[in-house]
């Protein structure tokens, strides 16, 4: 068993340790399978050693793997065109992870508010990233307390509240709106139609820039590109990373011709957009963009809502809620039985999960998991909350 003696203690104790992967399939140090629902937390959309994704990453391996931001390359382009084009944004900046591109999104905000306006409305309970300007967009106080103080010029309202966000709005400062499609890190926390036609309206009619965080819920994973057209929301700049690079670090923050400001000089990075993790991309939305994929996460992911609502009706007395969209679902617990321990009982099963938020268990696999297997997992979950006492 590895014991990560020199890795920092940020992650205590993990749950074991895992080797190989195939397909959907990953295999622990001892040779024991699990289906995998978690798929490094919505990353691999295409699971383990796809060959596509393998071929584009090795093939750009042997040609070109990294170069600075001061040269172009052609792979970057096509990557940053596609993006543009499938989102119907006009801009792209390449980064390495969620968090990154959070942050260039809320400088991409400010820099248009050039100093006047600078509050960026965020909801309780969204999760941005742990770098200090997504750490104050994240509305989770143990996340923010050790590292006090935090970066100003955030304001959190409570979820689903709009009258909140009209009054943050009426601000002078007010700058922006930054919201998850569907809250992951929460619980995968969803929001009626309603709270998102209020909300285009109040940004709107405030000037408010609106900032989607698609990062875990964007490329794919609610059964679109993108989260935000779903619940009719016209985002000005988008942040994505996650499935983007299918386990290859690599995110993106796209805009519009709004809120397109930055000039030279004022943002940039070393690893972002380097043509190993544009190749992993590009691999990724070949499978993902193509003609019947979206559609196929769509029915995937209301077999498995459908088989989580049938375990809420037959666990009432267990289950409080199954929600998602997509292939991003989540069964929230009631408080006295504990998330934690079902994940553990569906590890000794054979399947990989996570619990989120208060106690959600969470289910994000990768995009190509099959329907046998959504079957699988829900026959071995619907043992294991039958058998909680
Ligand atoms: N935004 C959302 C919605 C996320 O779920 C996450 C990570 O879970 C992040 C941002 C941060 O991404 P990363 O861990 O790649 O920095």
């Amino acid at each position: 068993m590895a014991k990560a003696e020199y890795f920092m203690n940020v992650y205590g104790a993990r749950q074991m340790t895992l080797a190989t992967g195939t397909g959907c399939i990953v295999t622990d140090e001892n040779g024991k399978e699990y289906i995998d629902f978690l798929a490094g937390v919505a990353v691999n959309a295409l699971g383990y050693g796809h060959p596509a994704l393998v071929e584009a990453v090795c093939g750009q391996m042997r040609t070109l793997h990294h170069v600075s931001n001061h040269f172009y390359t052609d792979i970057q382009d096509r990557l940053c065109e596609r993006l543009c084009k499938e989102s119907g944004m006009s801009k792209a900046f390449l980064a390495s992870s969620g968090t990154e591109a959070i942050e260039g999104a809320i400088k991409l905000a400010r820099r248009r508010g050039e100093g006047a306006r600078t509050k960026i409305i965020c909801l309780e309970g969204g999760f941005h990233g742990r770098t200090m300007g997504a750490l104050a967009a994240t509305g989770t106080v143990k996340y923010q307390a050790p590292f006090a103080p935090m970066p100003s010029g955030f304001a959190h309202v409570p979820f689903g509240d709009l009258e909140a966000l009209e009054a943050a709005a009426y601000s002078k400062d007010a700058l922006a709106f930054l919201y998850e499609p569907v809250q992951g890190e929460a619980g995968v926390r969803t929001l009626p139609g309603e709270y998102w036609q209020g909300a285009m309206e109040i940004c709107q009619r405030h000037d408010l820039l609106v900032i989607a965080d698609e990062v875990q819920t964007g490329v794919g994973r609610c059964g679109a590109f993108l989260a935000s057209p779903l619940i009719g929301m016209q985002p000005d700049i988008i942040a994505l990373a996650k499935g983007l690079g299918g386990g290859l670090p690599i995110g993106a923050v796209l805009c519009n011709e709004r809120a397109d400001k930055f000039q030279p000089g004022d943002h940039g990075t070393t690893f972002g957009g380097n043509p190993l993790c544009c190749a992993a991309a590009h691999a990724v939305l070949d499978v993902v963009l193509a003609d019947g994929f979206a559609k196929s996460v769509v029915f995937k992911g209301a077999m498995l809502l459908d088989g989580l609502r049938e375990l809420t009706v037959k666990y009432p007395n267990i289950i409080l809620q199954a929600r998602g969209r997509g292939l991003m679902c989540g069964l929230e617990l009631k408080p006295e039985y504990d998330g934690k321990n079902v994940v553990t009982l569906m590890k000794e099963k054979g399947f990989i999960i996570n619990c989120a938020g208060q106690n959600t268990l969470r289910f994000v696999p990768p995009l190509i998991i099959e329907a046998a297997q959504i079957n699988e997992m829900l026959t071995a979950l619907d043992a294991v909350i039958g058998g909680l006492k």
